[in-house]
């Protein structure tokens, strides 16, 4: 009888829980692991997803960015369906040499169209010379009964900002870490000041009918994320915390899965992470995840500043202030759209430049705000060049992104809205 009551509680959770059918996304939770010059990837596990927000018109991912990339084709066959080009906290961490000199493990996540027959999944990253090497390739069948078919964990969702279908937007997720229960309604507040800060500045802007941002409400156990070089470590939803590779205020998160299955909730393209701080940090790494303390004095800056590290590539174009090493080589250029070594300068902004501005560019009054070639940017004082005096991306101004930058997150708008790049 006990045995019959509990069989029937089970039918019942499921169907009041059941996924949409059929499910339109792929994803794939894997690891990362190695050290300066190891890379291994494993896949850790498959879920299947409600919704897939990727533009229909670009399955193939349109720009030269990032260090990794992610490649789908049916299997047996070489044709390419679907493509995503994305960095991560490993490769930032293989930077710091005295960090990567012991092997780690760093979990990742992709999202792929769900799969109508067997496909091939092929993640391929930059070696040295910025050329892709292929690291590992999976089979996978959709219909395989290890992928996980549980819907995602139920939060409340509540879209902040709707300018239409999601297929046809860039979708902005916001979640919420250092939030508890009790907190829910200050995250709402901080969630719509967040929102308010993008579509308030250019270029989101001016192209603000492209965008919806969707908010979920995951709770944590406590206030706050964790300061590990205070010692003081909190049980949040996310593990966000500082310190990150010993830089006081890089905020990251190495609990990727529970981000990915709390964002599953919503459409998304790209996520950010409100911190319920008021001390000054943050990060953001192009396609992975953006993140910053909602209570800084400096909140709007660092949340478009580290959106556009996420959304559109974009370097610091500031100097120093990490301990990066050699991250940007003087001798080849930088895959970013908005800085250069000069190296392949001509593929860069030059075309945007006026023949009489000098190149590089004296740091002069005449010049300030005109595009040129500006040198002290990537962590460099030397080698390593600007496009504008100023710019969001330098220094801690609000709604003040070089036309060089402002025209790469155009360009990235237009393709998670699934219009023409042309
Ligand atoms: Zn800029």
């Amino acid at each position: 009888m006990k045995i019959a009551c509990i069989t029937v509680f089970l039918f019942a959770t499921i169907a009041l829980k059941a996924v949409p059918s059929p499910p339109q996304g792929l994803r794939i939770d894997y690891t990362r692991s190695g050290g300066t010059h190891q890379e291994h990837i494993h896949i850790y596990r498959l879920t299947q997803e409600p919704y897939f927000s990727g533009p229909p018109r670009h399955m193939l991912f349109p720009f030269d960015y990032g260090n990794h990339k992610v490649e789908v084709s049916l299997h047996k066959k070489d044709t390419i369906t679907y493509s995503y080009h994305y960095n991560s906290l490993f490769r930032e961490w293989q930077h710091i040499p005295y960090e990567a000199n012991s092997p780690r493990t760093f979990p990742g996540s992709v999202k792929i169209p769900y799969p109508q027959q067997p496909v091939n999944i092929c993640f391929y990253s930059r070696n040295h010379s910025q050329q892709w090497e292929k690291k590992q390739t999976f089979t996978i069948d959709p219909n395989h009964d290890m992928i996980r078919r549980t819907p995602p964990k139920d939060y409340t969702v509540e879209k902040i900002h709707d300018s239409g279908d999601y297929k046809e937007k860039m979708d902005l997720v916001i979640l919420p870490d250092g939030y508890r229960e009790d907190d829910m309604e200050q995250f709402h507040r901080d969630a719509v000041r967040f929102k308010d800060y993008l579509i308030n500045c250019e270029p989101f802007k001016t192209h603000k009918d492209k965008i919806n941002v969707w908010r979920v409400d995951v709770p944590s156990i406590d206030e706050g994320i964790s300061k590990p070089h205070r010692g003081k470590w909190k049980h949040t939803a996310f593990s966000t915390h500082y310190n990150t590779f010993g830089f006081r205020r890089y905020i990251t998160t190495n609990d990727h899965y529970s981000l990915r299955e709390a964002a599953a909730n919503t459409p998304y393209d790209l996520i950010f992470i409100l911190v319920n701080e008021t001390t000054y940090g943050g990060g953001g790494i192009f396609n992975f995840y953006s993140i910053a303390s909602s209570g800084s004095r400096q909140a709007a800056y660092l949340m478009i500043h580290e959106f556009g590290h996420h959304m559109a590539f974009l370097a610091d174009e500031y100097e120093g202030g990490t301990g990066y090493e050699n991250y940007y080589p003087t001798n080849m250029e930088p895959l970013e759209p908005n800085i250069t070594t000069l190296v392949a300068f001509d593929q860069k902004w030059k075309h945007r430049m006026a023949p009489t501005t000098p190149v590089p560019t004296p740091e002069k009054p005449k010049y300030k705000d005109q595009v040129g070639v500006f040198e002290g940017a990537g962590y460099e004082t030397k080698g390593v060049f600007r496009p504008y005096m100023s710019c969001s991306m330098r220094s801690a101004q609000y709604d003040h992104f070089c036309p060089v930058c402002q025209q790469a997150i155009i360009r990235m708008i237009k393709y998670y809205a699934n219009e023409s790049l042309d």
